[in-house]
């Protein structure tokens, strides 16, 4: 995995960069942004840390510039303060995230750990969990090697639980990421397909991967 961060302020560059070193990443420093932007747009980056107010070229123009360019590595933005019109600036410039200055460290690396996994599962065409893989591109599901032929809700409603794998997933999550703004809460369909779901996925098979969060909802665990 290896970071860009763009960031002037001599300090706190080399305090991130060294932090992210020792979590085993490979980090490269510019120290402006015409830099910042010819590093990004020369090499193969897996995230950008850019802070926005940068000597020559800020990072808002930065990233709005890499993401004309194509360049699509996910960009955690630094603001120096806690100012709503800078994060909105920077999110409407195709950042993914970003963070005010100072932050805890801890903090940071959570981010960036979301972000590079976030990018992972955006480029790899399959989720996988245990012995279940899903494939985004031909929509084919196996367990063990095994295919198991699933409904579009079904696959969709899946996807959506593995994505989210290790997390407690509620029915209103699933209304609205997997179902349509018409959806009725009062029906049981959720459940319906739940239960479909997992007679298919799980029966059969030692380790339940589709669990029941009592009063909670489900979550997918490996
Ligand atoms: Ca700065």
């Amino acid at each position: 995995m290896r970071i860009l961060v763009v960031e002037d302020e001599k300090h706190i560059a080399s305090f991130i960069k060294q932090g992210l070193k020792e979590e085993g990443y490979a980090v490269d420093v510019a120290h402006d942004g015409e830099e910042g932007y010819f590093f990004a747009g020369t090499e193969k980056y897996d995230l950008i840390v850019l802070d926005i107010m940068l000597p020559k070229i800020d990072g808002v123009t930065v990233c709005k510039n890499l993401r004309k360019d194509k360049i699509t590595t996910p960009i955690l933005m630094l603001t120096a303060k806690d100012v709503v019109e800078d994060k909105v600036m920077g999110l409407d410039a195709g950042a993914e995230d970003y963070l005010t200055k100072p932050f805890a460290f801890k903090e940071f690396l959570a981010r960036v750990r979301v972000l590079l996994r976030r990018k992972e599962t955006l480029v790899s065409s399959k989720l996988q969990v245990a012995d279940l893989v899903v494939d985004l591109l031909s929509h084919k599901v196996t367990r063990s090697g095994k295919e198991i032929p699933l409904t579009t809700k079904e696959f969709l409603l899946l996807e959506y639980l593995m994505r989210r794998t290790g997390e407690v997933v509620t029915r209103t999550d699933i209304s609205e990421c997997v179902w349509d703004i018409h959806f009725s809460t009062t029906t049981n369909i959720i459940d319906v397909h739940i239960h479909e779901l997992r007679r298919k996925i799980d029966d059969g098979y030692k380790k339940r991967l589709i669990c029941t969060v009592r009063g909670r909802g489900y979550m997918v665990k490996g």
